[in-house]
Formats: structure tokens, sequence, C-alpha cells
């Protein structure tokens, strides 16, 4: 398009947002005061509510074919505009289900009713991930308002399952492969780097959780009477957690980095740049020191390699005083972040076998997989992930950080596997938005930028060279 074409554009958007700034926030306020927390079965009914509000604000924003999609669990909220033929088509991916609130007593305001405080929305879901959803929303509207339709065609796909892992997502992405067809996905569920610098992730870890049982004796034992003469389940369990790891950070696991991509110079020097201060993690997060893998610094750690931890362990006599017994058994829960390209169900086989391996003798241990999911990468030259870039620079007057996410978000994934579709993650959060904790809120002006830099994005993928 022509500079002028271009300027006019930018106007007629600048003068829409401004005119419907008021409504767009009542807007906002009135769908975070629907409690959709998805894991709660008493707020099924809302979480439908909060489906149906966001099928009738897409549909008004010029959406077609909206629908509030069944998929066993809660409902998946579609619509699409393909009017730009020729033009690439991007999936839009959000989640309109929310944590739960409690300790609600840490709450300054009821998390159901949003307020603006200091240019803050303050309220569940006010960032994870209503607010940034609803910014997609307005966008379209915008486009829709301003020039009659969009510049590239859209698909939506918003579930109501992000935060309870997504159980049904998969098998309707799965079943609706069909009339998903499109070039990339744009996932907007993260935020912006330490400091409200806009990023782009282009990383986050997947998981593997197992849990480990050991069993001794059919009961517990006397350990005056048995102590010397039968394995301790307790005592075999450390011994097995203990050689899972060793001092320098590194899991034991035979085979369990074959499949790790190791960082390029470049990669370093990128992670290397980006604005952090390690004493100050370290003191935020109120330990005495940081410790971890050797060979890599605290960034590259928290997002770029695997790790092994035990999330809970059990079992024996936790009562007051003392008790002599032999505990009958024992149980961990284990689990590992995983990077690309490393595979939860290989990494799964391979832990047990390793745990099967050094068991001690006298006693049973067995493992379960309780579950996982695959780490994800984009590559920053993805031409869109470029494009999002230069819309990010545009309205936020500052290039994006190129981040990695020590996190999941186990769809991601299944947009590569199960439509192999590139994602790029594009989210507007400002970090310390105490998403899943009391007190969550969203920057206004990063959800007024986020609806720009959405608009600024399909412009720039509509520019691409085709
Ligand atoms: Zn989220």
């Amino acid at each position: 398009m022509t500079d002028t074409t271009a300027a006019d554009l930018h106007r007629s958007l600048e003068e829409h947002l401004t005119s419907t700034r008021d409504d767009r926030l009542e807007g906002y306020r009135e769908f975070l005061r629907i409690p959709s927390i998805g894991a709660l079965p008493e707020h099924t009914p809302d979480v439908r509510r909060a489906a149906e509000w966001l099928a009738a604000s897409l549909e008004a924003a010029g959406v077609e074919h909206v629908e509030v999609a069944e998929t066993g669990g809660h409902p998946v909220v579609y619509g699409d505009w393909l009017h730009a033929e020729g033009a690439p088509t991007v999936l839009v991916y959000g989640h309109y289900d929310v944590q739960p609130v409690d300790p609600l007593d840490l709450w300054t305001s009821p998390p159901f009713e949003p307020v603006i405080v200091d240019g803050r929305m303050l309220a569940r879901g006010a960032a994870d991930d209503k607010g940034q959803i609803h910014a997609h929303v307005m966008a379209a509207r915008a486009l829709t308002a301003t020039r009659g339709g969009f510049p590239i065609n859209v698909r939506y796909v918003f579930e109501g399952e992000e935060e309870s892992s997504s159980a049904h997502l998969a098998a309707w992405l799965e079943a609706n492969r069909g009339r998903l067809a499109a070039d990339v996905a744009i996932i907007s569920d993260t935020g912006f780097f330490e400091g409200n610098l806009p990023s782009i992730t282009v990383s986050l870890r997947g998981l593997m959780y197992a849990q480990i049982d050991v069993v001794g004796s059919p009961v517990d034992l006397h350990s005056g009477g048995f102590g010397g003469t039968v394995e301790n389940p307790a005592n075999a369990l450390a011994q097995i957690i203990a050689a899972l790891k060793g001092p320098d950070g590194r899991v034991r696991i035979p085979g369990f980095y074959d499949d790790v991509e190791e960082l390029s110079a470049a990669d370093h020097a990128a992670i290397a740049e980006l604005p952090f201060d390690d004493e100050r993690f370290r003191v935020d997060t109120g330990v005495p020191a940081l410790v971890g893998e050797t060979g890599y610094s605290t960034l590259e750690r928290r997002a770029t390699r695997p790790t092994l931890d035990v999330n809970g362990i059990w079992g024996g006599f936790q009562g007051h005083g003392a008790k002599t017994i032999i505990p009958a058994h024992a149980h961990a829960k284990v689990s590992c972040r995983l990077v690309a390209d490393q595979d939860p169900v290989d990494i799964f086989a391979k832990f047990s076998a390793f745990v099967a391996d050094i068991a001690p003798a006298g006693v049973t241990v067995g493992v379960q997989d309780l579950g996982g999911g695959r780490p994800s990468r984009t590559p920053v030259d993805h031409p869109v992930t470029q494009a999002a870039a230069r819309a990010l620079e545009r309205v936020f007057g500052r290039a994006p950080l190129f981040t990695r996410e020590g996190g999941s978000i186990p769809v991601t994934a299944d947009f590569a596997s199960i439509l192999g579709l590139p994602v790029v993650l594009l989210g507007f959060a400002q970090p310390h938005d105490n998403a899943h904790a009391p007190n969550e809120w969203m920057l206004l002006d990063n959800y007024e930028g986020a609806i720009r830099a959405i608009v600024a994005t399909f412009d720039e993928i509509a520019a691409l060279p085709r």
C-alpha cells in the first residue's frame, strides 16, 4: 500500500479506537465479570456463559461462522473471516477460562468485579487470558468498522480448558483439521519481558511427569525387630532420587540429553544481551543462592535446558514425636521440564528404565506416567515472527526481544503436530501481572497497544511477499 493509504488507514483506526474507548473498556469489564473458572465444576455454567458472551462479541465484531463448538468438555469458540483472497490465513488462539481465585482475602477488590486503578485493569483474567483475547476481538471490530474487513484471512480458536491442561482441545483440533487450514498460528497468552519490554516468545519448555512408588513389606515393620534385615522403602526412594541428578546439575538418565538442541554461539550471545539481573532474581525468589547445571547462565538454565525436580515426596511416619518403624511404602512425584526436541514419551521410557535399573534389591519399584507435553520452538527468522516484530516496534516504539520461556503452553505443540502450523507466541501481558495469583492486573497501555499491534501484525503479514 502507498504511504498515503497507510496514513489514512492509521488515522481512521485511531479515530475509531478513540471514539469507542469507553464502550470497549465496558465490554472488557463485562467479560471479566463472568467467573469462568474452568477447573471448578460449580462454575461450568459460567464457563459456558463466557463462551457465549465471547461468541456474541466476535459476531458483533464482524467475524463470521461464529459458533460455540462442543468438545466433550468446556466449549471452543470458533469464528473466521476468509474473504482476503490469495492472502495468508492466520489461526488466532487464546483462552477464556481463568484460574481459581483463592486465597480470596489477599485480593484488594473482588476478583470478578473488575476495577481500573492507576491505569491497570484489576480482575481475574485481566491478563491471562481474557484481556488478550478481548484485544483480538476489538482489533477485529476495528478492522471491519474502518475497512469493511481484514487484510488477511483469520480463524479464531478460543478454548475454555487451558488452565486445566486443555483436556479436549487436541481431539477437537484433530476432528476439525479439515476446516482449520491456515498458514500460521498466533498464540496470545504470553507477555512482555522484565521492564515491560516488548518481546516475542520463541520457545516454551515441555513436560514429563511421573510418580515413583516403592513398596517393601505389606505393613509397616518394627525397626528394632526388622531393622538391618530388610530394605527400607524410604531409604530406597532417597537412593533412587539421589542417583537421578549429579552434583553438576546434570540429569544422569542415560540418553536424557540425546535430543536436546544445543545453543549456538549466536543463541548464547542473544540470551546474554537480555536485561536480566541474577542477584535481583535471587532476592525476589528468596533463596540463599542460585544453583543449576554448570556451564549455563541463569536465564539459559531457566528456559533452554531441561530439568528434573521432585515435586512431592511422602511415606512413613510423619506425626509428632518418634515412632520406630520401617515404612511399608514410599512415593515421590518427579517431573522434568523438556526442551526441543525432547519427546515426553521417550523421556518417560528412559526415566522408568533407569529407575528400574538403579532400584535396590528388597523392594518393588513402580513408575507411573502422569502425562506431559512437548516443548516447542519457533524460528526467529520465520517471516511471521519478523512481521509481528515489525508490528510491535511500530506500536510500542521499540524492537521486541526474542525470549524463551521456562513454562509450557500445552497447545503450542498441538498446533504444530496436529495442524502442522508454525506457531508465533505474540503476547501482551506485562511482567508481574499476578496471573494465577491474587490481584491479577493488565496495564491498559498494553491492552490498547495490543489492539493496535494485532492490526499492525495482520497488515505486515498481508504485505509479506507471496
Ligand atoms: Zn493463559
